[in-house]
Order: structure tokens, then C-alpha cells, then sequence
């Protein structure tokens, strides 16, 4: 088998990672191959499922040309910062170039222990790594902006958290895995020259139009602060709860990355949390924007080191970070729009959606079945029916669906092809989390079939899917997932 690798990441100085290789486990199988993924990565999946490719898979053979490092980086967790992260249960193989010449991270989530490791087995748990599997892919489907889930394989050893449980290990595949972290890596070091080499390397790898700019590393920031702003306005749009939103879990490409105890909303409420160690809602459902600008400022703190006219970097600096809001705001708003139907925009679009989304909250309407059944409502009032039998008061509805019909009626247009327009963008199907339980349970009894049953499904989350119509239902009370855990 080969892999066109061109380790870049590898090339840089020392500081940057350390030199470390996969430790190989007893007995790996697979589990779960994207071969769609693999394929557009110019990967032969037949080969990749064979003995030797699981074996790569697991770590136990490294494949011809790889370089496996781990990444060092720091990071805040929960505001408080750690100096001494880095990748301490994973190694970066190498960096392939696909066939349409894209750049990509082949990395081994769970592949043993690093310099990093420090109080860590470098192990995963399987279910952490099917979450992640079928999370990431799910988010791909849904047009976010994420690391992806090339492979799963069990390990054949057990892992200890609180109880044993069967080891695994992620292939995850990620446009990279630099993250607002490893800026601080070098920032809180004071060493100013491995931080210019990262920014470097990441605006020739990530920005690359920025390379001949003479303010390259203020626009850098901006970018990235765009990009931020843009990929959580996505969240926003899907319910989708983040859980764990430290700056070593976000990446400067723009890409979701770290689903540990993420999670998807199904009662509407602003405050929702899920994760069991996030326990003041630090990174509660709507807190994720102001969180994203939060650490983009510590982001900031290192570029700011490297901007060209000193005297006014802060200022430099703070516009950067204030074009969060506006960037943010845009892309929330237009996405919204889009979900109810609207074209145009009107200044009390703002309210109106408020006003929906304060109805959504009082009466615990679910919020993916909410906008869903929203696209059978827009060009056939008799299906309001169904978008009011998600509120606890019916009759709440109504009062939303007048408004939102007169500012309809004001836009005009064939309201069918709008029908059609919004199932582009509300989801049917979202990894539901006690879906994503009933896999992972299933798999710890090494039943697979809900797993990839669950997999298939999300891959077309905007279409009907009929024959699926009870992976669309919101949890019922005594499925109810209620707290999310980590899992490392
Ligand atoms: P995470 O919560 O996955 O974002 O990880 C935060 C930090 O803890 C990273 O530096 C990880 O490498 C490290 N870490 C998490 N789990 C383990 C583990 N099982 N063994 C060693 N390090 C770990
Ligand atoms: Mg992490």
C-alpha cells in the first residue's frame, strides 16, 4: 500500500513535537472503514481492510514514509491555563496529499503514550471512539467544517477509567491540527521566533493568499477570527453543543475538532449543557459564540507578538477581535433566515426569530423537528399542525406562524421551491444522542449493526428518509441522554 506522504509538519524545528511511534496493541480489528473518505484521499480501502492495513489502522506498522510525531501545544481549559498539553493519546503519521492535491493529517487517536502523555494510559475508550466516528462524519453530511473519521478499530486490550473498557483507536483525518493551543505553546514562552515559524507555516498551509501581505500576521488573525465566527454560526444553526470548547480544542483551519462530550440539543433552551464536567455552563449552547471570541483574544495575545507596528498592535488587535461579532451576527442571521424560509433581509427578522425562539423554549420544542417540520408549513398551512404538537401549548405556535406567514407574504415567490430550499438546510436526521448511546452499548455487546446503521442514516440528513422515520423522534423520556462525559 502507499501513501503519498509529504510531512511538512514534521520538518519543523524540534520544539514543535517530538518524535514518538505508535505503540502496538494485541489485537486490532476493525471496526468501521469510511471508504468514501478513503478514496478521496487516494487511499485503497480494500488494502486499508486487509491485515496489514488494520494493522497500520492500530498502530502496530507504520506505514512506508510516515513520520510520526506528537504535537506539542498548550492551552486554556475551562479559562485556566495549562503550558504543557500536546498530543498525549495521539500521533500525527504523517500529512498526505490527495489526488486533488489537498493536503491532509493522518492521525492515530488512542495509538499509546507520548512525551505528553504525562498522567495518561494514551488509550481510548470505545466509546469516545465511535462517538467521535459517527459525530464527525455526521457534522461532514451536515456541511460543517470538521475533522473526519477515516477508520475505528478495537485494540483487543481493555482501558481503565472508571470501569474496563475495550480499547480503541481513531484514524482521524483533519486538513490539520494546529490549534489557538500551539500558538500559545510558543506565545507563553516568550519564544517569538518558533511562534513567526508557526504563523508561517500555518498561512502557507491554511491562508496562503496572505503570504505577500506586509500586515500578514494581523490579517491572519482575522482570518481565523472569520472563520471562527463563521463555523459556530453553523453549530448554532444545527443545535449542536461543542461541550468542551478549551483553546487546544480549537483549530486555526477552521475545522470542529475534539468531540468529547458534544452533544445535540433536542428541547430548545439557550442554557442547554450537556457535558458532566462543565459544570458551571461555561459551554452552554448559546454561551459558544462569546466563548469562540474568548479564546480568539488568547489567539490574539501570541499573534499580536509579530504584528508589524508595535505601538498600534492592540488596536490592530481588538478590531480583529471585535470583527468576531459582526462576522458571527451575518452568518447566524442569514442561516436563520434561510431555516424559516426568508430571502430577503428585513431589520425585524432579528425579533421575529426571537420571538420564535422564546416560543421554542417556553414550550420545549425540539429544535431540529421544529425548523423541520417548518418546511411542510410554508407552502401548506395545514401542516402547522405538526410543528404545534412539538410545544407543550399547542396554540403557542400560532402566534409565531401569523408573523412569520405576513412576512412571507411580503417576499412573494413559489413557495414549494421554498419548501425545497429550506430542507436543504434543516436537517431530518442528527446523530440523536440516545442513538449515539444505543450504538456505542451495542458495540461494547460487539454488536455493530446500530452503529453503522446509525452511520448510514446520517449520511443524507437532509433528505426524508422514510424508512428511517424513527431515528428522526426525540428521545423519549426514559431514553433521555441527560449528561455526556469526556470519556478520557
Ligand atoms: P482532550 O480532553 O482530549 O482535549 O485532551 C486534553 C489533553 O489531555 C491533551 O493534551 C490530551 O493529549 C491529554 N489526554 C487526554 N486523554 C489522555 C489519555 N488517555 N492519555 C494521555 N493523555 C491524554
Ligand atoms: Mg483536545
Amino acid at each position: 500500500m502507499s501513501f503519498a506522504f509529504d510531512n511538512s509538519y514534521a520538518r519543523l524545528p524540534e520544539s514543535f513535537h517530538a518524535r514518538v511511534l505508535p505503540t502496538p496493541v494485541a489485537a486490532p480489528r476493525l471496526l468501521a472503514l469510511n471508504e468514501k473518505l478513503a478514496a478521496e484521499l487516494g487511499l485503497d480501502a480494500k488494502a486499508l481492510a486487509s491485515a496489514d492495513g488494520i494493522a497500520m489502522l492500530a498502530g502496530n506498522r507504520i506505514p512506508p514514509r510516515a513520520e510520526p510525531i506528537a504535537m506539542a501545544y498548550s492551552g486554556h481549559q475551562f479559562g485556566h491555563f495549562n503550558a504543557q498539553l500536546g498530543d498525549g493519546r495521539a500521533i500525527l503519521l504523517g500529512e498526505i496529499i490527495t489526488p486533488s492535491g489537498e493536503r491532509r493529517d493522518l492521525h492515530l487517536k488512542g495509538a499509546g503514550p507520548t512525551p505528553f502523555s504525562r498522567r495518561g494510559d494514551g488509550r481510548a475508550a470505545l466509546g469516545p471512539v465511535i462517538r467521535e466516528y459517527i459525530v464527525s462524519e455526521a457534522m461532514q453530511a451536515l456541511g460543517v467544517p470538521t475533522t473526519r473519521a477515516l477508520a475505528a478499530v478495537t485494540t483487543g486490550e481493555s482501558v481503565y477509567r472508571e470501569e474496563v473498557l475495550p480499547g480503541a483507536v481513531l484514524t482521524r483525518v483533519a486538513s490539520s491540527h494546529i490549534r489557538v493551543g500551539t500558538f500559545e505553546f510558543f506565545g507563553s514562552r516568550g519564544d517569538r521566533d518558533g511562534l513567526q515559524k508557526l504563523a508561517d507555516y500555518v498561512i502557507a498551509r491554511h491562508y496562503p493568499d496572505l503570504a505577500q501581505e506586509a500586515d500578514k500576521y494581523e490579517k491572519l488573525l482575522e482570518a481565523i477570527v472569520t472563520r471562527q465566527a463563521r463555523l459556530v454560526a453553523q453549530w448554532m444553526h444545527i443545535g449542536f453543543i461543542h461541550g468542551v470548547m478549551n483553546t487546544d480544542n480549537m483549530t486555526v483551519s477552521g475545522e470542529t475538532i475534539d468531540y468529547g462530550p458534544c452533544a445535540f440539543m433536542e428541547a430548545y433552551h439557550p442554557s442547554t449543557v450537556f457535558s458532566f464536567i462543565d459544570r458551571q455552563g461555561r459551554y452552554a449552547y448559546a454561551n459558544q459564540p462569546s466563548i469562540a471570541q474568548w479564546n480568539l483574544a488568547r489567539l490574539a495575545e501570541c499573534l499580536m507578538m509579530l504584528f508589524a507596528h508595535e505601538a498600534e498592535a492592540p488596536e490592530r488587535a481588538n478590531a480583529a477581535l471585535s470583527s468576531f461579532k459582526t462576522h458571527f451576527q451575518k452568518a447566524y442571521l442569514d442561516g436563520l433566515r434561510r431555516k424559516i424560509g426568508l430571502r430577503a433581509a428585513q431589520d425585524d427578522d432579528a425579533s421575529l426569530l426571537a420571538d420564535l425562539f422564546n416560543r421554542m423554549a417556553e414550550n420545549e420544542a425540539d429544535f431540529t423537528l421544529t425548523f423541520r417540520r417548518l418546511c411542510a408549513s410554508v407552502a401548506d398551512p395545514t401542516a402547522d399542525a405538526g410543528v404545534a404538537t412539538l410545544f407543550k401549548d399547542p396554540s403557542s405556535f400560532a402566534g409565531f406562524a401569523e408573523k412569520w406567514r405576513a412576512r412571507l407574504a411580503q417576499e412573494g415567490g413559489d413557495l414549494p421551491e421554498r419548501a425545497q430550499q429550506m430542507r436543504r438546510v434543516n436537517p431530518a436526521f442528527i446523530p440523536r444522542n440516545h442513538r449515539v448511546e444505543e450504538a456505542i452499548a451495542a458495540a461494547l455487546k460487539n454488536d455493530l449493526a446500530p452503529f453503522h446503521q446509525l452511520n448510514r442514516v446520517l449520511e443524507k440528513p437532509f433528505e426524508d428518509q422514510p424508512e428511517f422515520v424513527e431515528y428522526m423522534l426525540p428521545a423519549r423520556p426514559e431514553e433521555r441522554v441527560t449528561q455526556t462525559f469526556c470519556g478520557t
